[in-house]
C-alpha cells in the first residue's frame, strides 16, 4: 500500500528550466488546489512539527508561508515570516547570507515574540538548504530557540540537508 506521501509525490508539477536553465522546479500549485490533496499534505506534516513543540510556526517565503499557515491552524500554533528584503514594516532583523553568484537577504519582524519562544521552521522544498540555514542564522540571531525544521520535499542529491544546523524532518524525498 502506497504511503501519503508517496501519494503526494505525484501531486507535484515539474516544470524544466524554471526559473532560470537547468532547474526543475517542483511546483506545489496542484497540491494547493485540491482541497483533499491539500488537506492530505496539512495533515501529514503535522506529526513532523508537533514532534518538535513549537508555539510559533516561521514560514519562508512564499509558499512556506502557505504551509506555516494551514499547520498552525492545525496545531494551534503562531505564525510569524521570514520574508524577503524590504517588505516587512517595523523593527526588522535582517540577515545577507552568500549565494553561489551574488548574495541574498531576508529579514523578520523582531518584536512580534518573545526571546526564548520555540519556533518550528516551515518552508516547502529543501534544495541547497542555503535558506533554511539563514533562516535558523536569523531567528536565533533574535533570540529565537529553533526546534527543527520541517519541508514538505526534500531533493536529496543536493544534499542541503548537510547545511542544516537544526534537526530536520521532511515528508517527501526524491533523488533528482
Ligand atoms: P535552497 O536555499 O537552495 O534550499 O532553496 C530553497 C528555497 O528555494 C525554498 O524556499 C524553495 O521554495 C525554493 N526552491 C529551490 N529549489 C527549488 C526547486 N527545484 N523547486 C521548487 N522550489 C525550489
Amino acid at each position: 500500500m502506497s504511503t501519503a506521501a508517496d501519494r503526494l509525490k505525484r501531486h507535484f508539477r515539474l516544470v524544466p528550466d524554471f526559473p532560470k536553465p537547468g532547474i526543475v522546479f517542483y511546483d506545489i500549485a496542484p497540491l494547493l488546489v485540491d482541497p483533499d490533496v491539500w488537506q492530505t499534505t496539512l495533515e501529514s506534516l503535522a506529526p513532523l512539527v508537533r514532534a518538535y513543540d513549537g508555539s510559533v510556526l516561521a514560514g519562508i517565503e512564499a509558499r512556506g508561508f502557505l504551509l506555516a499557515a494551514g499547520l498552525a491552524h492545525l496545531l494551534h500554533c503562531g505564525v510569524i515570516m521570514v520574508r524577503k528584503k524590504n517588505k516587512l514594516p517595523g523593527n526588522v532583523t535582517r540577515h545577507t547570507y552568500d549565494l553561489e553568484y551574488g548574495s541574498d537577504c531576508i529579514e523578520v519582524q523582531n518584536d512580534m515574540v518573545a526571546a526564548g519562544t520555540k519556533v518550528v521552521v516551515v518552508d516547502d522544498v529543501l534544495a541547497t538548504g542555503g535558506t533554511l540555514k539563514a533562516s535558523v542564522k536569523l531567528l536565533t540571531s533574535i533570540g529565537l530557540e529553533v526546534r527543527g525544521a520541517v519541508a514538505l520535499l526534500e531533493l536529496t542529491s543536493l544534499r542541503g540537508r548537510s547545511n542544516v544546523t537544526c534537526p530536520l524532518s521532511t515528508l517527501i524525498q526524491v533523488a533528482e
